[in-house]
Formats: structure tokens, C-alpha cells, sequence
């Protein structure tokens, strides 16, 4: 074992699969095995494995300024252009952007943000922030504690009460509903449990509510229909902000321009990484609205800066990448490709899969799914004491796909936006045979 410590990875395994090469939606291991790659790396490779067209703009990018630091308002064409751009993509008024280099920072920065806005304003105690259970948002400080999958928290003392973090209800009518209610009552009971809660706490004590429009790595966990317009219509009535993270489901990996389209979310902030690169230079963003902008102004004057900020904060090859990624992704219309081709895994996953004996539900919307793995369809018992994601990803990676295990029962799919029809196909014939032969 080379002397590194994996991340997310169990540290009494052995290192796996030894990659070496890309290309398109594929990935060639050192002994000359070809991959689909059905998670896309992890949710982020938009574009696959070999676009020339980004590799040559973060390469003209190193060649002509390498780098800049941003700090005191030092800036670049990059950084301009690509602020811009973005700003008059999102569903955010008068949007004003943070860069940084990771999904967890940009929530980070965020979580610092509504503190500075709220201490702008002369709201001290609006500090707390909801999230839900099974929520995924990162791993440092912050955005780790704002995360409630166990793993994340387990052993980590995570500082979640000196954070004032609040968790509520995940909406999973499949895994969540209790006896025969219907989808309705099932939202209807979690957003009251939700109201209670921030009654109980304060609503001027609450800051914001984080979300992912459709979670990944808790599952692929689709909402209920309704769920999110009577979510935001309370989360307005008490005057919590709405931040969407949309590190995963940001730019057409819905079948829509960002996650919060798809399901109706109108954001106050906004978090992007992955694939507003496509992964090939690490950048995020934190996006928020120009009259939270407005009043961070103040109190960097008062300091003499605002005073948070990486050195890598608009990084000219990063943004040089992310700049190309979304001009292709304008240009190529892939976002409409995703749609279209995403209407047909969605098809087609529920045809081939719906009556498995191993799949209890099917769910997700345009590139992103999963199939939530059971030993019994009619009770939802799990697999191997719900660890039957981790035998499948392996039976999937032995027949050529690698897919990821993710809240331990279900298969998760998120391939390249570029995959095409036939590759789909292939795919799932893959997956198919994987499940029909390994329990
Ligand atoms: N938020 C969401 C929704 C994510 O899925 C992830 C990573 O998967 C993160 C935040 C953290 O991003 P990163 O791993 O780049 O720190």
C-alpha cells in the first residue's frame, strides 16, 4: 500500500482498481480493462474523459498567467468572464458570486456568509441552519457537520451544537412513510414535524435551510410531488432562507439547466462544484443575492477586508475550465441532450428493473437514479444487512460499469452528460447481468 490515507475509504482495505487512462464516457485500468463510467468519476465528469477543447483552454490558461491570487479585488479576464456568465445563468437576483475549489469549502463559505449578513444586519441570533437527515454537503467543518450521513459524523466529535445545525425529516416517501399513508400525508407529517421544530426553536433564530434539489449520495432520494412548493412557501412564511446545494444536480444533470428548475426551487444561495469544470480543474461557487451582497459591504469596510478567501479563490486555469465547460455545454445544447437521453435511462431503468426481484424502487430524474436494493420486495427487507449496494457495485465493475453503493442499499447512477442511447443500452444490459448472477 502506497502511504496515503484514501478518503471515504475503508482503511483496513487494500487499494482497488489502479486507473490509468480516459476516454469518452469510458476508464482503462492498468491491466487493460474498459469501464463505462456510470457515476461520471464521482457525479462530476459532464463531459467524459478526453474533451480536448477544456484540456486546451486550461493549458492556453497555465501558458499565459498560471496563476493570480484574487485577494484585495487583483483579478483576470477569466474570473470576469466567467463570474459573469454565471451570474446571468442562475435563478438568483442580481447574483454575486465566491469562488473556491471544492463542493465542501463552498458550503463553508456559505455558512460564513449568512453569519456576516445576519451580524451586518443587527440579527446576531439568526445563526442556525436546517438540513435533512441523509443530507450530503461535504466534509470540512462546516458543510461535514451539515452533512447527516453517519460515516460523516461518526468518530469525528463533528461540533454540530456549537455549529447550530438542525436536522429534519429526509423526503424518501419510499424508505420514510408510516403504514398506508399516502405520499400527500407523508409530506404533509414530515413539513409539520418541520414546523413544530422551528416554532420550538425560534424562527429568528434560523438562518437558512440547506437542500439538495435531489440528494446523491444519500440515495438519489427524489422528493414527493408538492413537497417542495410547501416547503418554501414555510420556509418563506418564517423567514428562513432557502440555499440550494447544487453540487451534484447543477447544470443539466436533471435534464434541466439546475436541479432547483426541475423541482420547482426558487434559491436564495446557491452552491456549484463538479461539474461546472466538468472535474477537470477543482472550482466551486457560492452564489448569493445582491442584497446579501449589499450588506457585507459595511463590515469589510469597518475590518479594512472581508476576511475570507483561498488562495486558489478564481484560479485562472480553473476558471479558464469551467468557462469552456459551460460555453461546450451552451453550444452542444447539453443540456437538452441530457433531457432527452435522460427521459431514456429513466425509461428504461423502470422497464428493465421495475419487476427485479431485487429492486424495490426505482427512482430519480434525467441522468441521475438509483435502484434501491432489497432481499424482499413486498416487506423492503435489505440485502446482506444493507450492504447490498457494495456486492452489486462489484458484480456491476466485474461486467464493466462502475457505479457507486450509496446510504448502503442503493445503486447510483450518474453517467457522463455525453452518454448516448446505445451506450445506455449497453450499460444496462451490464447491470442486468450483474444483478441476475451475483446473489
Ligand atoms: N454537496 C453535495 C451535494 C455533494 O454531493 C458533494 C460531494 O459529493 C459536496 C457538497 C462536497 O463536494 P466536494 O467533495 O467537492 O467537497
Amino acid at each position: 500500500m502506497a502511504p496515503v490515507v484514501y478518503p471515504t475509504t475503508n482503511l483496513t482495505a487494500t487499494e482497488q482498481m489502479c486507473l490509468e487512462r480516459g476516454e469518452g464516457i469510458y476508464v482503462f485500468d492498468d491491466k487493460g480493462n474498459k469501464y463505462i463510467e456510470g457515476l461520471a468519476g464521482l457525479w462530476c465528469t459532464s463531459l467524459g474523459y478526453d474533451n480536448k477543447e477544456v484540456i486546451a483552454a486550461i493549458t492556453d490558461q497555465l501558458n499565459t498567467l498560471p496563476f493570480s491570487h484574487t485577494f484585495g479585488g487583483k483579478t483576470h479576464q477569466p474570473l470576469i468572464d466567467l463570474a459573469e456568465k454565471l451570474a446571468a445563468m442562475v435563478p438568483v437576483d442580481d447574483a454575486y458570486i465566491f469562488f473556491g475549489n471544492s463542493g465542501s469549502d463552498a458550503n463553508d463559505s456559505h455558512y460564513k456568509m449568512l453569519r456576516y449578513y445576519f451580524n451586518a444586519i443587527g440579527k446576531p441570533e439568526k445563526r442556525k441552519i436546517i438540513t435533512r437527515e441523509r443530507g450530503y454537503h461535504g466534509v470540512t467543518v462546516a458543510a461535514g457537520s451539515l452533512t447527516s450521513l453517519p460515516a460523516n459524523l461518526a468518530h469525528f466529535d463533528a461540533p454540530v451544537e456549537a455549529l447550530s445545525i438542525l436536522r429534519t425529516d429526509a423526503p424518501h416517501y419510499y424508505t420514510g412513510r408510516k403504514g398506508n399513508e399516502t405520499e400527500a400525508q407523508f409530506v404533509d407529517r414530515i413539513l409539520q414535524n418541520l414546523e413544530d421544530q422551528i416554532l420550538a426553536e425560534d424562527p429568528d433564530t434560523i438562518a437558512a435551510m440547506i437542500m439538495e434539489p435531489i440528494t446523491g449520495a444519500s440515495g438519489v432520494i427524489v422528493p414527493p410531488e408538492g413537497y417542495y412548493e410547501k416547503l418554501q412557501a414555510l420556509l418563506r412564511k418564517h423567514g428562513i432562507l432557502v440555499w440550494a446545494d447544487e453540487v451534484i444536480t447543477g447544470f443539466g444533470r436533471t435534464g434541466a439547466d439546475f436541479g432547483c428548475t426541475t423541482m420547482g426551487i426558487k434559491p436564495d444561495l446557491m452552491t456549484f462544484a463538479k461539474q461546472l469544470s466538468s472535474a477537470y480543474f477543482p472550482i466551486s461557487a457560492s452564489v448569493i443575492p445582491g442584497w446579501m451582497y449589499k450588506e457585507m459591504v459595511a463590515p469589510s469596510n469597518e475590518v479594512g477586508v472581508f476576511g475570507h478567501g483561498y488562495t486558489y479563490s478564481g484560479h485562472p486555469a480553473a476558471c479558464a475550465a469551467a468557462l469552456k465547460t459551460l460555453e461546450i455545454y451552451e453550444r452542444d445544447n447539453l443540456f437538452g441532450h441530457a433531457a432527452e437521453v435522460g427521459d431514456y435511462l429513466q425509461a428504461e431503468l423502470r422497464r428493465i428493473f421495475t419487476d427485479h426481484p431485487l429492486v424495490g424502487e426505482v427512482r430519480g430524474k434525467g441522468l441521475i437514479a438509483a435502484l434501491e436494493l432489497v432481499s424482499n420486495k413486498t416487506t423492503g427487507a435489505t440485502i446482506a444487512g444493507g450492504k447490498g449496494g457494495a456486492v452489486a457495485v462489484k458484480a456491476c465493475q466485474d461486467n464493466g460499469v462502475i457505479l457507486r453503493a450509496v446510504a448502503g442499499n442503493a445503486l447510483a447512477f450518474c453517467p457522463p452528460l455525453i452518454i448516448t442511447k446505445p451506450e445506455i443500452d449497453d450499460m444496462l444490459t451490464r447491470v442486468k447481468t450483474a444483478l441476475d448472477t451475483s446473489y
